[in-house]
């Protein structure tokens, strides 16, 4: 609850990168790690636009066995070499129990993804991480259900949570899901943690990504998880909510107006 500690957690991160501070923090780059070419060309672009992590699956929650999964433990390692040369930190997914250990030298923050919120074994483990961790709204998790995933987490002593609204299934199938902006007031008054808006899975739309990632800074979002791609139309998942580079570049000019973004 957000007696805890009434004045928010604030996770430090390397670089002097602080979430949860005054600040607006950007994480950003594509749906997956492809290669070095697009992985490299990606942090240049995010950085360029003024974001201080890097984004990128190199293990993918596909919804079909026969898409593309990602390049595992070669895409963390293309991750971290091009955040180094960049000055980027890194945030992607971890799946499952076991990738904890393989994944931790090269990535700064854990993303659990959506269909993982209630994972609880993973989560359990993953408070007893001592590496900071951004949850994802289940699909269709209510609230209360966010909170308790967190929990699970916070319960095993890891304080360095961020959590995240991505979307939920409602009826409506114009967009790919329903942002639900009132999830960023709501948590940021019942907790002391970080919360964030991806505007990407909250709509599945380009266009729809950049008023959307305004609505949720505007309504107190302490960061924006946003997927980024240098060729959107080539991306092997996600290509049609991807922002174009310079898309990105004029949208974080735009939450400058709000907000102060680092
Ligand atoms: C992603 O960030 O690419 C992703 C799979 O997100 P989510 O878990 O929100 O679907
Ligand atoms: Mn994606």
């Amino acid at each position: 609850g957000r007696n805890f500690r009434p004045e928010g957690t604030k996770i430090k991160f390397p670089n002097g990168v602080v979430v949860g501070g005054e600040e607006v923090v950007i994480m950003s780059g594509p749906c997956s790690v492809e290669s070095r070419e697009q992985i490299l060309l990606s942090a240049k672009q995010v950085k360029a636009a003024g974001a201080k992590f890097l984004r990128g699956g190199a293990y993918k929650p596909r919804s079909s066995p026969y898409s593309f999964q990602g390049m595992g433990v070669e895409g963390l390692k293309l991750l971290r070499e091009v955040a180094d040369e960049t000055g980027l930190l890194v945030i992607t997914e971890v799946m499952e129990i076991s990738q904890i250990e393989v994944m931790l030298p090269y990535i700064d923050c854990f993303q659990i993804g959506a269909r993982n919120m209630q994972n609880f074994n993973l989560l359990r483990e993953l408070g007893h991480v001592r590496k900071p961790c951004l949850l994802k709204r289940g699909i269709a998790a209510t609230i209360e259900e966010v909170l308790l995933s967190a929990e699970y987490i916070l319960s095993g002593g890891n304080y360095d949570l961020i959590l995240c609204e991505r979307g939920i299934r409602t009826y409506e199938t114009y967009t790919r899901n329903t942002m639900d902006i009132s999830a960023i007031p709501v948590l940021k008054k019942l907790t002391h943690l970080p919360v964030f808006g991806d505007p990407s899975h909250g709509v599945g739309i380009r266009d729809l990504v950049p008023s959307m990632a305004l609505a949720s800074v505007a309504a107190g979002a302490d960061g924006l998880l946003m997927e980024m791609h240098p060729n959107p139309d080539k991306a092997m998942s996600d290509g049609a909510q991807s922002l174009y580079p310079e898309q990105l570049e004029k949208l974080v000019a735009q939450l400058r107006q709000l907000a102060p973004v680092v």
